[in-house]
C-alpha cells in the first residue's frame, strides 16, 4: 500500500485521490494527492459537460440564446 501526503491538509493517506493543483512551482508536475475527505475540494481536472456546455453557450446555443425571427 502506497501512501501520499494529502496536498491539503498535509496529513498521509492510505487512499490517495489524484488531484489537479494549479502550481507553476517547484513542486514539477501539477498533479497532488488528497486524502478522499480534501479532494472534491479540489477542482475536477477535466470536465467534459462544462466544456460543451461553455462551447454552445460561445456559439450562442445555449438556453438563453435569443431567439431569431
Ligand atoms: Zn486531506
Amino acid at each position: 500500500m502506497t501512501s501520499q501526503v494529502c496536498a491539503r491538509c498535509q496529513r498521509p493517506t492510505n487512499e490517495p485521490v489524484v488531484v489537479t493543483v494549479e502550481h507553476g512551482g517547484s513542486v514539477g508536475g501539477g498533479t497532488a494527492y488528497a486524502c478522499p475527505g480534501c479532494a472534491p475540494r479540489f477542482p475536477e481536472p477535466r470536465d467534459p459537460l462544462a466544456e460543451i456546455e461553455a462551447l454552445c453557450r460561445a456559439r450562442g446555443l445555449g438556453p438563453d440564446a435569443p431567439t431569431a425571427g
